[in-house]
C-alpha cells in the first residue's frame, strides 16, 4: 500500500481505495429462523413456494360464475355452501347457485369473482347481487407476491423484522447466514481512564471506546475489547498481537495523530502493511488504514467526534464489506440552512445538525461549536450536515446535504 505522506486524498478516494482491497471474511452457518435476527444471509433466497399457494378470496363475500349472472339471468342465486380459510369448499356447485366464502379461502375451481358482502343482499330464496362483477375482481392469484423459483431476498441482506416474516412465510425453517465478524478494539492514551475509576489531575474518561462498542454491536459484529493500552511500545505491540491472533480487525482510537503516529506505524510496517491516510474532512483528518499479519487495522483520531465521524464514514462501509452485508449508503436529503456555518474551502466537512420539518420543507441548523472535542454536540445532532470539499462558508437560507443520524445504521 506504501507511506502516503503526501497530498490530503479525498473521502471518496479512500473508501474506494479500501473497499477495493475488502473481501467478505466470514463463513456461512446454518441457523433456525428463530435465531436469524440481525443476521446476514450467506446466499440468495429462491421462494420454495408460490405466495399465495392458491387463488383465495381477497373479501368475505360470495364467489360466482359470471355466467349465472349473465344478462337476463336473475341476480339472485342460492348458496350452494361455504369455504372458509383453512376450510375449502370442496362439494358439488351446480350451475345458478353461489358459494359464501371468507377472506383467504381457496376459491372453489371455476370461480369467476368474488362478490363482496356489502355489495349483496340476503333473503330466504337466496343473494341478490346489486353489482355485476369483472372477471377475477377479489381474487389474489396463486403466485401473484411471489412466484415459486423467484429471488425474494439477496444474499447480504441483513434480517429485520421486516424480513423473517417473508422467510416464515415461505416456509423457511433454517437460514445459511454468515457467522459474525469478529473485531478487536482498544483505546490509546495514558491520560484514558475507565469509567468507575478516580481521575488523576490530567486524566480523562476513555469515552470512544464505549461509541465503538455500541455501533458494533448495532451491526451485530462480535467484539473482543482489549480496554486502555498505555502509550507504551511493549503494551501497544502485545495488543496488536493479541488482536492479530483473535479477531478479523482492530480498531483503535486515538494515537495516530501527528506527534503521536510512530509507535502505530512502526508496529504495522513490522506486522503488515500500511495505508496510511491522512484524508481530506473534517473532524477526521489522521486516519489510519493497513493490515497486520492476518487481521485488518483502522486506527481512528483520538477526539471523539473525529472518532465518531470517521467510524461512520469509512469503517462502517468497511465493515459491512468484511462481514458479508450489502451496504447502502445513506440517502442524502437537501435541506435549507437556517443559521450560518463556518466553513474554509480544502476538506470534506461533517458539520453536526438539528433536522426539522419547516413551513417550506427540510430546515437544518447547527448544533453550535464544531471542535471536534465538543462531544454534546453529537448528542444534541440528529444529523450530518454535509458540506462539499470546495465549498467555503454558508450563509443562512442557502440549501445544504443533510445525512440523518438513523440512515447510517445498518
Ligand atoms: P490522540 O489522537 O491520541 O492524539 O488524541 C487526540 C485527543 O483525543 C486528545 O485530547 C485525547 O486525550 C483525546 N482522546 C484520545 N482517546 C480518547 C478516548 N478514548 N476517549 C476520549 N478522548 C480521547
Ligand atoms: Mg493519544
Amino acid at each position: 500500500m506504501g507511506f502516503d505522506n503526501g497530498a490530503l486524498r479525498s473521502l471518496e478516494d479512500a473508501l474506494q481505495g479500501m473497499l477495493a482491497r475488502l473481501d467478505c471474511r466470514c463463513e456461512a452457518e446454518s441457523v433456525p429462523l428463530t435465531e436469524a435476527l440481525d443476521r446476514v444471509l450467506a446466499r440468495d433466497i429462491l421462494s420454495p413456494l408460490s405466495v399465495p399457494p392458491f387463488d383465495n378470496a381477497a373479501m368475505d363475500g360470495y364467489a360466482v360464475r359470471l355466467a349465472d349472472l349473465a344478462a337476463g339471468a336473475p341476480l339472485q342465486l342460492p348458496v350452494a355452501g361455504k369455504a372458509f380459510a383453512g376450510q375449502p369448499y370442496e362439494g358439488e356447485w351446480p350451475a345458478g347457485h353461489c358459494v359464501r366464502i371468507m377472506t383467504g379461502a381457496p376459491v372453489p375451481p371455476d370461480t369467476d369473482a368474488v362478490v363482496m358482502q356489502e355489495e349483496t343482499q340476503a333473503s330466504d330464496h337466496g343473494i341478490t347481487f346489486l353489482t355485476s362483477p369483472f372477471p377475477g375482481q377479489n381474487i389474489r392469484r396463486r403466485g401473484e407476491d411471489i412466484r415459486e423459483g423467484a429471488s425474494v431476498l439477496g444474499a447480504g441482506t441483513r434480517l429485520t423484522p421486516r424480513e423473517l416474516p417473508l422467510l416464515a412465510s415461505l416456509g423457511i425453517a433454517t437460514v445459511s447466514v454468515r457467522r459474525p465478524l469478529r473485531v478487536a478494539i482498544f483505546s490509546t492514551g495514558d491520560e484514558l481512564k475507565p469509567v468507575g475509576t478516580p481521575l488523576q489531575h490530567g486524566d480523562i474518561y476513555d469515552s470512544n471506546r464505549y461509541g465503538v462498542r455500541a455501533m458494533l454491536a448495532r451491526m451485530g459484529i462480535e467484539c473482543l475489547d482489549l480496554g486502555i493500552i498505555p502509550d507504551d511500545p511493549a503494551a501497544l505491540r502485545a495488543a496488536f498481537l493479541q488482536a492479530d491472533r483473535e479477531a478479523d480487525v482492530l480498531i483503535t482510537t486515538g494515537g495516530v495523530s501527528v506527534g503521536e503516529a510512530d509507535f502505530t506505524r512502526q508496529l504495522l510496517e513490522e506486522l503488515g502493511e500500511i495505508g496510511f491516510w491522512k484524508l481530506a474532512i473534517k473532524p477526521g483528518k489522521p486516519f489510519a488504514f493497513g493490515r497486520l499479519r492476518q487481521a485488518w487495522f483502522f486506527g481512528l483520531p483520538g477526539n471523539p467526534v473525529s472518532a465518531m465521524v470517521t467510524f461512520d464514514q469509512l469503517v462502517q462501509p468497511a465493515l459491512a464489506r468484511l462481514a458479508g452485508i450489502h451496504f447502502q449508503r445513506p440517502l442524502p436529503l437537501a435541506a435549507t440552512v437556517t443559521t450560518p456555518l463556518k466553513k474554509s474551502p480544502g476538506r470534506l466537512d461533517f458539520q453536526r445538525g438539528i433536522l426539522s420539518q419547516g413551513p417550506n420543507g427540510l430546515e437544518v441548523r447547527s448544533t453550535g461549536s464544531q471542535d471536534s472535542a465538543v462531544f454534546s454536540s453529537l448528542s444534541r445532532a440528529n444529523c450530518y450536515i454535509v458540506l462539499e470539499q470546495a465549498r467555503g462558508k454558508v450563509a443562512a437560507g442557502e440549501t445544504v446535504t443533510v445525512e440523518p443520524f438513523g440512515s447510517l445504521l445498518l
